[in-house]
């Protein structure tokens, strides 16, 4: 890796020059590292490629600006390979789902008597079998789902969530599990909590590896508690249980892929240490952060942290999100603001309630003329709305408006 001073940069590069003074601005604000990844640029023989950066605050508290170490890499090598990696898990895994399902099919059928009879010791192998099956979808389904995560092509769907009852639907899914292992749920989740903007199917996912975890890291007797409280700046979750606890050296690993603390298997308990890394790519995914406390042989404590955000705030991550796409693969984003021109007309005329209704009918009549599922409609003021337009540049937006018409 090499060192470079932002200086030297801004004459050889431009917009990606302006992104790096950008990153070392924001870095000399803070005290903890920061990463910048897949900045593109092309070398001499005009090979493209990308380059990582590292930057790490010197900063003392309450100091204004202060000076920083900056480290750049080339990573288009390292990128290669991650992306080789990830599309082969994606095929196989994915190619592994099909004969599993019919292999699920068929074993379930023979016990459940429908190829003639069968007998209580035969009944048993096949039980053990259909448990593994279980188990091996499970490792595909996170395989899968990592290297989707990993390879940057999830998408959230986000939408107004009312997190204690997302838990508790959690809960209630592991309630026969826990009563056969004699664990016990404890519930500390406030009523009235403020909904907060996230992809209820990932936070599921989310309280699913982690309330799963507590239960099979918990003996007979133990307790789960599930808590949740609120923050000026977010929720904060946490998972806790009366397990046997990690030790203080492995907690930094565990987050990581095919981390395992023992790697002597607890009768009964299967993974392969996935579970975690899912959960911290879906939190770091809406911005929030993952942690674990733990003491051994009393029990462990993962919280997390979900951000709230505006519509205002995500629009705008939305909109970097697409510039630099376009920059990088040399495509464009347009924007388009279409004003109801009698809106205070309209506001005069209609009942306040029924505003907002128009409102949602006019995005409607819009979203007809988006073609790309990366388009975007967002409401600018009451009468003016905003369209995201991927992939079309200026000469073609005419063909866009006249979809309106
Ligand atoms: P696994 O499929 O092995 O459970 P995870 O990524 O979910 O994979 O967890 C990684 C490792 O962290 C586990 O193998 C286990 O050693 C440890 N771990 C996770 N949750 C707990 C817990 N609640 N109590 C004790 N150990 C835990």
């Amino acid at each position: 890796s090499l060192a470079m001073d932002a200086g030297s940069l801004t004459s050889s590069l431009s917009w990606e020059a302006q992104t790096v003074l950008r990153f070392i601005e924001e870095g000399r604000q803070k005290t903890a590292p920061l990463r910048l990844d897949d900045l593109p640029f092309q070398r001499a023989n005009g090979e493209k490629g990308f380059l990582g950066f590292t930057l790490i605050p010197l900063r003392r508290e309450k100091e204004e600006n202060s000076e920083c170490f900056l480290f750049g890499a080339d990573i288009t090598e390292r990128r290669r390979r991650e992306n080789l990696r990830n599309e082969f898990v994606s095929i196989v895994s994915h190619e592994l789902r099909t004969p599993l399902s019919v292999i699920r099919e068929g074993v379930a059928q023979v016990a459940e008597g429908l190829k003639g009879p069968v007998t209580e010791a035969q009944l048993q192998f096949l039980e053990i079998t259909q448990r593994n099956i279980d188990r091996l979808s499970r490792i595909i389904d996170h395989l899968l789902d990592l290297s989707r995560l990993e390879a940057g092509q999830f998408r959230l769907e986000r939408r107004p969530c009312d997190l204690a009852s997302l838990a508790r639907e959690v809960v209630e899914h592991f309630k026969v599990q826990a009563d056969k292992s004699q664990i016990s749920f404890q519930d500390k989740m406030p009523a009235g909590l403020a909904p907060v903007l996230v992809d209820g199917d990932r936070i599921r996912q989310v309280f699913t590896n982690l309330i799963g975890n507590a239960l099979k890291y918990t003996k007979a007797g133990g307790s789960v508690t599930v808590e949740i409280k609120q923050t000026e700046s977010g929720l904060e979750a946490s998972v806790t249980d009366t397990g046997i606890g990690i030790p203080q050296d492995s907690l930094g690993k565990i987050f990581h892929r095919f981390e395992r603390v023992s790697k002597i298997p607890i009768p009964g308990v299967g993974g392969v240490g996935l579970g975690l890394a899912i959960a911290k790519e879906l939190v770091e995914l809406h911005g929030g952060k993952i942690g674990v406390e733990s003491e051994l042989g009393k029990g462990s404590r993962f919280t997390f942290f979900l951000p709230f955000v505006s519509e205002a705030e995500l629009l705008a991550e939305y909109l970097a999100q697409r510039i630099e796409e376009a920059k990088r693969t040399g495509s464009f984003v347009s924007l388009i603001f279409v004003k109801c021109q009698n809106w205070r007309e309209i506001e005069s005329r209609e009942k306040p309630q029924d505003l907002g209704l128009i409102q949602t009918q006019i995005q409607d009549v819009l979203s007809r003329v988006t073609r790309d599922a990366l388009d975007r409609i967002f409401p600018y003021t009451e009468e003016t709305l905003g369209l995201v337009v991927v992939g079309v540049d200026k000469a073609h937006l005419q063909a866009v408006t006249e979809r309106f018409l």
